[in-house]
Order: structure tokens, then C-alpha cells, then sequence
């Protein structure tokens, strides 16, 4: 079994992205601290490269590759920011990509996609099995798979969000981050636990899925169906064999946000940040502003996952519902 990475892993990782990926700001807003009575860290993935913290999972993955590999290429499936990171962290290499998608995903993300250089096969979700094709071409022509989450060097690169944090404003007394397959919020209990010992890190998943917060329970990793939610990078129906046992370890608790509070969440970052934060970015802030009474007085820190949305659709979920 892939062995789990380490603390050492994701300052190695932190080395390699160096130059490459956006040491991304951290936002204060002063109305925030006054709502939930704390000082509140925003670190703001949705101004990485490709607008999400996925760019430096992929980039630390590809970029140590072995000569054999980068000529194979990269091989990944996802709908979502995976497949733009991969994208262009290959593209960055200067080796192929391949990125299975399914034939219903949005024209704008295939379009993105092609757009940083990948050949993008398309499949039918309802009848194809997208792993069994990703194995396929692996062997046909050569390629490394990628996972999004299950990956020692993904979930490495994915904690170095928390670890620049945590240099540049910590020590913190808590930190949120949103979890989906949980390669962000593992690499980032890695740094957490190694720069800040005290500080209490949150999952916080879509109240519609929480599947994670289930397999803590239990301690196994509980399988749901397709949750449904805006929060679209959080519809995982299982954590990672990797990803758990570190979750396990170093994480405090995880907690919920609804679908009203993402587009609270989205609605204040818009209006007061003016940053587009995509639903599932929303996840880390949604939580915050609602366990305010249990923050008072402490340093807390958010990581904002990603900011990809399309413009109608961020328009039409910050209109206010029609009365009826
Ligand atoms: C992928 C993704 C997540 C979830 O990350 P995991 O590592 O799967 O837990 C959260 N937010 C955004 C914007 C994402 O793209």
C-alpha cells in the first residue's frame, strides 16, 4: 500500500512549488471579526493558479515524475478543479495529459480544460466506468494515473495552503477547511500538527453528504450515495484510505454547513471581500459564522478552497428566492 506522507513531505513539497504556484494572499475583514467576536485568517485559494488549491496537489504529484513517466504523460479523471490542475501543472511540465470526463460536464469546464492543453475523452456516466477507463489508458499508452485525493504527493502539496498560513499568521487556535475525498484537509492537519500543535482543525463538510463525519463515528469509511448539494467539489461518497487514517489523527471534529449558509457565505464574500468564492469554497467560512460562540477571542483561520464558478450560475444562486 502507498505509503501516508508525512510533515517532511509537504515542506518537500512546499520547495517544489516554490516559483510555481501563487503563495496566496490572506484577506481580514474587519466586519467578520466583529460578527463572530475572533480574528479570522482568510487564506484565499480561489486566487491560485487555475482558482484552486488542487494546482499544488497535481504540480507537487507531476513534478516528480521520472523521465519514463513525463514522457508517458499524466492520465485523471474529474469533472471538477482536479482536471484543470492536472491540466496545467502538465502543460507547466511540458508532458500530455489526458482527462476523462463525463459527456454531461459543463461545455465551460471542457472547454477550460482543452484550453490548458489536455486531450479530454469523454465518457457516459451512466453506463462507463471511469476508473476502468483511466486503468485502460494508463496501460495502453503509458500514463500515470492522478487520483484527486488518494495520493501521498497530492495530499503532501494540498497542505501547503495551511502551511503558509500558519508561517505567516500563526499560531492559530483553530482552523477550518472543507472537505470533500479529504487530500486538503490531511495535508493540512499534517501542517497543523506539526507548526501549531494546540491549534484544533475542523472539517466541515455539506450537510447533504457528511459522510466523513459518519466514518469518524464508526471508524471505518462509510459509503454514501452521490450527495446532493451546490458544494460540488464536496459530492465524494467516500474518503480516501490514505486521507482517513491522518483525519483521524489530527483532526478535532467535523461539523456541516447547508446549501443557504454556502450562499451566505458567498453573498458576504462578494459584497464585503469582493472575492467570487466558488459553493464549495464556502464550506470553512459557512461553519465559522455559525460556531462564532465557540471562537470568542481566538485566532482562527479559513482556507477559501477555490473561487470556479460560471458567472449566471453565481448570479442566479445569490438571488434572493422569489416570495411566493
Ligand atoms: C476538490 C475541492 C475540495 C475538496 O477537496 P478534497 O481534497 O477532495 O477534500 C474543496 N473545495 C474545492 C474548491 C475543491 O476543488
Amino acid at each position: 500500500m502507498a505509503q501516508i506522507p508525512s510533515f517532511a513531505d509537504v515542506e518537500a513539497a512546499a520547495q517544489r512549488l516554490r516559483g510555481h504556484a501563487h503563495r496566496t494572499p490572506v484577506m481580514r475583514s474587519r466586519m467578520l471579526d466583529a460578527e463572530v467576536g475572533a480574528q479570522i485568517f482568510l487564506k484565499c485559494e480561489n486566487l491560485q493558479r487555475m482558482g484552486a488549491f488542487k494546482f499544488r496537489g497535481a504540480f507537487n504529484a507531476l513534478s516528480q515524475f521520472t523521465p519514463a513517466q513525463r514522457s508517458g504523460g499524466v492520465v485523471a479523471f474529474s469533472s471538477g478543479n482536479h482536471a484543470q490542475a492536472v491540466a496545467l501543472s502538465a502543460r507547466m511540465l511540458g508532458m500530455p495529459a489526458v482527462i476523462v470526463m463525463p459527456q454531461d460536464a459543463p461545455a465551460s469546464k471542457i472547454e477550460a480544460t482543452r484550453g490548458y492543453g489536455a486531450e479530454v475523452l469523454l465518457y457516459d456516466r451512466y453506463t462507463e466506468d471511469r476508473e476502468a477507463i483511466g486503468q485502460r489508458l494508463a496501460q495502453e499508452r503509458g500514463m500515470t494515473l492522478i487520483p484527486p485525493f488518494d495520493h501521498a504527493d497530492v495530499i503532501a502539496g494540498q497542505g501547503t495552503a495551511a502551511l503558509e498560513l500558519l508561517q505567516d499568521h500563526g499560531p492559530l487556535d483553530a482552523l477550518f477547511v472543507c472537505v470533500g475525498g479529504g487530500g486538503l484537509i490531511a495535508g493540512s492537519a499534517l501542517s497543523a500538527h506539526a507548526l501549531a500543535p494546540q491549534c484544533r482543525v475542523y472539517g466541515v463538510e455539506p450537510e447533504a453528504g457528511n459522510d466523513v463525519q459518519q466514518s469518524l463515528a464508526s471508524g471505518e469509511r462509510v459509503q454514501i450515495p452521490v450527495p446532493v448539494t451546490i458544494a460540488d467539489g464536496a459530492q465524494t461518497q467516500q474518503v480516501g484510505r490514505l486521507t482517513f487514517p491522518i483525519i483521524q489523527r489530527h483532526v478535532h471534529a467535523i461539523v456541516t454547513a447547508s446549501d443557504a449558509q454556502l450562499v451566505e457565505g458567498m453573498r458576504f464574500m462578494a459584497a464585503y471581500l469582493k472575492l467570487v468564492v466558488e459553493p464549495t469554497g464556502c464550506l470553512g467560512l459557512a461553519a465559522v459564522r455559525a460556531m462564532a460562540s465557540q471562537l470568542r477571542g481566538q485566532r482562527v483561520g479559513v482556507i477559501l478552497s477555490g473561487g470556479n464558478i460560471d458567472m449566471p450560475r453565481f448570479c442566479a444562486l445569490l438571488q434572493p428566492a422569489e416570495k411566493p
